[in-house]
């Protein structure tokens, strides 16, 4: 007995180090991000930094980076999180109803709570105005035949979107309920519509990991003209262009008459930017300061090297792929950071993080 409770002391004195390291190392990346120091460090965002220079998961990293973000605004999640009383988990919902107005009386509320209670502190907080309409992607359980050659337990279905997974209480360490995770056999069935309102309609679908690939390759490909568009909106462009196509080939629809535009001085010809995106394997080309390449697909976008106004021409070897967010911190290398507030605020802004 002696023993176990020395035992537990001994517990009960880590965590509190734990909590405290937590809590320290948090203050210490909200003053981080204040400086924007990743950026002098070369990273796309402070959520970069994380994943790629500290090397957290992605998840990790989410978590990390909205507290970093919530203590600058409200210093006291510093405190509450040092002290063990608020959980990291719970910081992305206490994100979204925490303020720096209201943190005195709605941030004790969420002290002790796991994901889930929290979760349901916002919703009561600032209910939904309408049903949620959500992409959750969840792994199928494998077949009884292929049960000798693999796992055949559920993995933790995930959210498509990278987003934070996990929680403080053990035993609901998934967001999803034990509903939600599809533990159907491998077999083609025919997709499930849940009617949810007049007009919405709750669709399962069952997909390869091909189709998933697909699916974020057009996100990316669409990421300029339709910033954050959804699944649903993503699909219904790919089966407009079916029934475009299929209307054609019934001479329904006239082909489109071609209209030629007029060629601006940065203006990168056909040729060089497929032989840049070959070479460049569709990955943006941006350097780190580790010395590997960023490789985000996301908003991908032709970097000249040389810079078109300082007399870089558009050639193959002084085009390269870079995403939005490095052509930007690029262009403010090349020409400071006044120069692009005053002469090109348009492009100046870092677009929002999209994780
Ligand atoms: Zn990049």
């Amino acid at each position: 007995m002696d023993t176990a409770r020395a035992l537990s002391a001994n517990l009960a004195s880590l965590l509190r180090r734990e909590h405290s390291a937590l809590g320290a190392f948090l203050v210490a990346l909200a003053d981080f991000d204040r400086r924007r120091a990743w950026m002098t460090l070369g990273h796309a965002s402070l959520f970069a930094y994380l994943h790629r220079e500290l090397r957290l998961s992605k998840a990790a990293a989410q978590y990390r980076k909205v507290a970093a973000e919530l203590i600058q605004e409200v210093p006291a999640v510093g405190d509450a999180l040092g002290e063990g009383r608020l959980c990291l988990t719970s910081i992305v919902e206490a994100a979204r109803v925490v303020t720096a107005q209201n943190w005195e009386t709605v941030l004790p509320r969420f002290f002790g709570l796991s994901r889930r209670e929290a979760m349901e502190v916002v919703a009561e907080l600032q209910p939904h105005p309408a049903p949620p309409t959500r992409t959750i992607v969840s792994p199928v359980r494998t077949a009884p035949s292929e049960v000798a050659a693999g796992p055949a337990f559920a993995r933790p279905a995930l959210p498509l979107e990278v987003g934070p997974a996990g929680n403080c209480t053990p035993g609901s360490s998934s967001e999803l309920t034990d509903r939600e995770v599809n533990t159907s056999a491998r077999t083609h069935r025919p997709a499930e519509v849940v009617p949810l309102t007049a007009d919405l309609r709750r669709f399962h679908l069952t997909v390869s990991d091909r189709f998933l690939e697909k699916l974020q390759a057009a996100r990316d490909a669409l990421a300029h003209a339709r910033p954050g568009a959804t699944e649903e909106e993503l699909l219904e462009a790919g089966l407009d262009l079916l029934l475009e196509e299929a209307a054609k080939r019934k001479g329904l629809v006239a082909k489109p008459r071609k209209t030629p535009r007029p060629a601006k001085a940065d203006h990168i010809p056909a040729h060089v930017k497929r032989a840049v995106m070959e070479r460049d394997g569709g990955r943006c080309q941006f350097r780190l300061p580790s010395g590997e390449i960023c490789g985000s697909t996301h908003q991908l976008e032709f970097d000249h090297i040389e810079p078109v106004a300082l007399g870089g021409a558009s050639t193959v070897d002084n085009v390269r792929i870079a995403c939005r967010r490095h052509n930007i911190i690029s262009a403010r290398r090349v020409f400071g950071d006044g120069w692009m507030d005053r002469y090109a605020p348009g492009k100046a802004a870092l677009p929002a993080e999209t994780g």
